[in-house]
């Protein structure tokens, strides 16, 4: 089938690739021409395990092509997926500017009927408004061509995209159209041979899905990270608590770990732009809104207990933190909503200086933060230690899951973890000589 991607980001690129992979005839576009650019010379410009190969082995074969050419781009594709950005606009909201753009060019170029797709998260009467934009374009170049749009919610996540997308448990169609069923079948066959994971509904339904699967994952967040804070106040360990809960099938163990709270380009956008509807609507969401407090709150909880180590946030000028992890989760390098940039940025206001260490987020660090003085990127994760008062630990990645706690003794001034991510055992770092602080559970030193 001959496919064309608007966006090639996370999920364009994504999309496009594990398409063309699999035979389809793909065409993405991006409005970014360093992006196209370096695509065309085989450089992937985002970090996703597994796709470089994937990309690379495509675009060899001819499978997968781009283009910064909208009419190149809509010419190309019987059916057209916006797979574009919904960033938050100043009142929360989606802003919808991209997906509307792709709207006006399909319709401007198109020359033969199309089957439109909305794969970004968009609010619900979106597709609506792509078909009204559609058919306004065509009626003022007076053509009466026919097109469908239908909604198709992505469910990947970031670090493991590519499996997500080679292996869904669902692929969410809204479409009461047969002609678009059939289009949509096609394409994902390839993805839904053993068991049939293509859940076709209405486009309103399918619109709601993303944003209710996106609060859901959110509310487990947060509501395991208020358990954490009662733990604490109660002289119990949360791990345990998780232990316990999550070995109730009905409850399960995935997000249930206490931490820093959500973070990255999704689950915090969206969750306001669902309140955003709401409030829009007159729906009381109290429980969405409180799941979003208490992200906010997790972070300074944290900041809190750094400073109140020191005697207070002015004891933090001219103190040194290494901080491990920036990205908003391992496996990535999306800073996007990071929650280490609100630690970070928390210990830079008391007069801090940062030794930073991130396995890949290093690029997305200077472009964010590049020519600060109170800043130092470290090429490896004991350099970051260096002379540094405590340890900051922000993001799970695997490579600090069991570091040597001497060689990191040795180049700190003094041996002290805030960990936001709960890695270690509190006991075993107390034998050592630690002083620790973690989620949930009760420091020790
Ligand atoms: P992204 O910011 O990584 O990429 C968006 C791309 O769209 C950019 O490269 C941008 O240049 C391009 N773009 C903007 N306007 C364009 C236009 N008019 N024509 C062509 N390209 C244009 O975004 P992303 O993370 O891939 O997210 C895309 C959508 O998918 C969002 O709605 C997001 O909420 C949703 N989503 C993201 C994830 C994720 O994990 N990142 C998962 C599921 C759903």
């Amino acid at each position: 089938m001959h496919i064309t991607i608007f966006g090639t980001g996370y999920v364009g690129l994504v999309t496009g690739a594990c398409l063309a992979d699999v035979g389809h005839d793909v065409m993405c576009m991006d409005v970014d021409r360093d992006k196209i650019e370096s695509l065309e010379r085989g450089e992937l410009p985002i970090y996703e395990p597994g796709l470089a190969a994937i990309v690379q082995r495509t675009s060899a074969l001819g499978n997968l092509q781009f283009t910064c050419d909208p009419f190149r781009a809509v010419a190309h594709g019987a059916v057209q997926i916006i797979a574009v950005g919904t960033p938050p606009d100043e009142t929360g909201a989606a802003d919808l500017q991209h997906v509307l753009s792709v709207a006006e060019s399909v319709g401007r170029h198109m020359a033969a009927p199309k089957v439109v797709v909305v794969k970004s998260t968009v609010p619900v009467g979106t597709c609506d408004q792509v078909a009204q934009r559609i058919r306004a374009v065509l009626d003022r170049h007076g053509s009466d061509l026919d097109f469908d749009v239908a909604s198709n919610p992505e469910f990947l996540k970031e670090g493991a995209a590519v499996t997500d997308f080679q292996r869904p448990d669902r692929i969410v169609v809204g479409t009461i159209s047969p002609r678009v069923r059939s289009v949509m079948s096609e394409i994902y066959e390839p993805f839904n041979r053993n068991h049939d994971r293509l859940l076709f509904m209405d486009v309103r339904s399918a619109e709601l899905t993303k944003y209710a699967a996106n609060a859901m994952l959110a509310t487990r967040i947060s509501f395991i990270n208020e358990v954490a804070d009662l733990a604490e106040h109660l002289g119990a360990d949360i791990e345990q608590v998780r232990k316990g809960i999550g070995s109730d099938p009905r409850i399960g163990y995935d997000f249930i770990y206490a931490g820093l709270g959500y973070g990255g380009s999704c689950f915090p956008k969206d969750i306001r732009a669902l309140l955003h509807t709401a409030g829009q609507l007159g729906c009381k969401a109290s429980l969405i809104e409180a799941v979003e407090d208490i992200n906010q709150r997790q972070k300074s909880r944290f900041v809190a207990k750094i400073t109140s180590h020191y005697g207070g946030a002015h004891k933090l000028r001219g103190k040194t933190f290494a901080v491990w992890g920036l990205s908003f989760k391992p496996n990535t390098d999306d800073i996007r909503e990071a929650p280490a940039r609100a630690i970070i940025e928390a210990l830079w206001n008391a007069g801090a200086t940062v030794r930073l260490f991130d396995p890949v987020a290093h690029a997305a660090a200077i472009r964010l933060y590049g020519g600060r003085s109170d800043l130092v990127i470290a090429p490896d994760k004991y350099a970051a230690l260096d002379g540094a008062d405590a340890l900051v630990l922000c993001t799970e990645w695997r490579e600090f899951r069991a570091p040597d706690f001497r060689e990191m003794g040795s180049r700190m001034s003094s041996r002290t973890i805030f960990d936001g991510r709960n890695l270690y055992v509190p006991e075993r770092l107390r034998g050592e000589g630690w002083t620790y602080y973690s989620i949930g559970r009760p420091a020790v030193s």
